[in-house]
């Protein structure tokens, strides 16, 4: 059925599919059924929803409000907000049900809850079982990582986002089981890899793309099993060893050989979809997936429906940078969360309505904060029969008020929408954002004065060339992006890999990498090989040569 969308007045289809999952995913509270109404928003603006209570890359100084610790956190100190060190939160010297409130039926879930969230203490930044990773956030079982998100089972990661058992890898993003890697996108098993893109078990690799097993490859794009070869031709040992070291230490040189790779680009096929180890999905960017119908960035899922960026999820919908969940509604931010709805960053939790921040507890409605706990409703213990009958004369009354079905608005997200992930992805202007009622963040931390500065341009071209006091200069790139220090152990892969270093802020390393994504739209088209109508996320205008799945496989074997 054709809906029009409440924020952006978009057409959006909801299927009878998507009607039946979403009957499948109502909760259940004291057998009763609380039946989740038809979406309001398009899928796009429920996705900028759930991404506006995502930072994934801004840190702060703060200071934890007991111990008065100072801390890393991703909440800015001029938001005032209760902040805890990790010692101090993880510890029984406070609880998060002497915050409870009595529900107030004459007032919105909303406001009831955004009351409760401004005084409940919270962690300063999300990483578990991590050593000598604070500075790295949804992550978790990580040694040795710096400015990472979402980041699983490393050690050894620098400035990357949503990656799983890898080590001793930089500004990578979506890739698995890599080590000595930089620069690389939707690869995975690579072994001394940089700036690959949908590169699979590539050993001494650079500058390619969709290869899959090989080894010894610079500028090669759709190779299989291949080895010393430059730009898609055979060469010999030394001519490869002479390219690749002129590939490290010669800026123009490597900028002539990436527009080679552009242009070899546009001669390869490419698939109408990167779904790779999957079957019966729609989306892209898929790995090893089932049943997955509208994905995107998704890797080992089965049977969801509008997900995104996430990691072995099963049965649900609209989420977001999920882990390890199961039987999730309209959730984000969920670390081994099940049988959930309208939550954000919850670990280890299931039968969770409307929660926030909440660890290790089950059957909670509007709670914020809390450990361990079971049947509260904005934070407030009752027995299991007076939570079985409260929670659905609330869930009723939401109904009446549109509140139920719908996630957390915007408006009482914990960050600016500047600072939050919707900005990546939905950019708007300041004016935008206030016109929406929604928040801005001015905040900036003051870099300290006394330290030298160095033009990026002057830094030299071989990392042999460069001394050990880089480390105490600011970076300040040409083009007036943010200015930025190298950290030890960042020079020190620089030098084990003899990279150049970098002339762009980590962030806009990664934002330039991010870039590299196709968008998250399904068009249709027709092959351009045998005229078969394909639904790809190559627009009509893209110059790629678009296959579809069988054309493009006869093709790269
Ligand atoms: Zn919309
Ligand atoms: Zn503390
Ligand atoms: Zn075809």
């Amino acid at each position: 059925m054709e809906k029009h969308c409440k924020a952006c007045t978009s057409a959006f289809t909801v299927t009878m599919e998507d009607l039946a999952f979403q009957k499948k995913l109502s909760p259940v509270v004291g057998g009763k059924e609380m039946t989740i109404p038809e979406p309001t928003l398009c899928p796009d603006c429920r996705q900028q929803r759930r991404m506006s209570f995502r930072n994934d890359h801004h840190y702060y100084k703060n200071t934890c409000v007991f111990c008065k610790k100072n801390v890393i956190s991703i909440y800015s100190p001029d938001k005032g907000l209760p902040i805890l060190c990790h010692e101090c939160f993880w510890s029984d010297q406070w609880s998060g049900l002497t915050y409870g409130q009595e529900w107030d039926a004459s007032r919105t879930l909303k406001d009831q809850f955004a009351a409760l969230k401004k005084t409940v203490p919270r962690l300063c930044i999300f990483n578990t079982q991590s050593e000598n990773s604070d500075y790295t956030v949804h992550s978790s079982r990580n040694k040795n990582c710096y400015m990472c998100s979402s980041i699983i089972g490393n050690e050894n990661i620098y400035f990357s986002d949503f990656i799983f058992d890898s080590s001793d890898s930089i500004d990578c993003f979506s890739c698995e089981n890599m080590e000595l890697c930089s620069g690389c996108i939707y690869s995975e098993d690579c072994y001394n890899g940089d700036w690959l893109n949908l590169c699979f078990n590539l050993t001494d690799a650079m500058f390619c793309i969709d290869c899959k097993g090989g080894n010894r490859l610079l500028g090669c794009v759709g190779k299989r099993n291949a080895s010393d070869q430059i730009l898609n031709e055979s060469v010999t040992p030394e001519e490869f060893d002479s390219t690749r070291n002129r590939l490290l230490t010669d800026s123009s040189f490597r900028q002539e050989f990436k527009k080679k790779v552009d242009a070899l680009r546009l001669t390869v096929p490419v698939p109408h979809i990167w779904q790779i180890g999957s079957e019966n999905c729609r989306g892209n960017y898929l790995f090893h997936c089932k049943n997955v119908q509208h994905g995107f960035n998704a890797k080992y899922f089965e049977d969801c429906r509008y997900v995104y960026e996430g990691h072995k999820d099963t049965d649900c919908c609209d989420i977001m940078r999920c882990g390890s969940c199961e039987m999730l509604y309209d959730c984000t931010n969920g670390i081994d969360l099940k049988l959930s709805a309208f939550c954000n960053l919850a670990y280890q939790c299931d039968n969770m309505l409307y929660c926030d921040n909440c660890h290790s507890s089950s059957s909670c409605f509007g709670c914020f904060g809390l450990k361990k706990a079971k049947y509260c409703i904005l934070n407030k213990q009752y027995t299991k029969e007076e939570y079985e009958r409260i929670v659905p004369t609330i869930i009723e009354q939401m109904r009446t008020t549109g509140e139920y079905g719908e996630f957390f608005p915007t408006s009482i997200s914990s960050f600016g929408y500047n600072e939050s992930k919707a900005m990546e992805w939905y950019p708007l202007s300041k004016e935008e954002v206030l016109a929406r009622g929604w928040q801005w963040s001015d905040y900036e931390q003051t870099l300290p004065q006394d330290i030298k500065g160095i033009d990026a341009k002057r830094l030299p071209e071989n990392i042999a060339d460069v001394p050990d006091d880089i480390l105490t200069y600011v970076i300040t790139p040409e083009n007036g992006g943010k200015p930025f220090r190298l950290i030890p152990q960042e020079l020190a892969l620089y030098r084990k890999k003899g990279l150049p270093v970098p002339r762009l802020h980590p962030h806009d390393r990664l934002l330039a990498l991010t870039n590299q994504q196709n968008p998250r739209a399904l068009y249709a088209r027709t092959c351009d090989k045998c005229q078969k109508t394909i639904e790809t996320t190559y627009s009509l205008e893209r110059p790629e040569k678009v296959y579809c799945e069988h054309c493009y496989l006869e093709t790269v074997y």
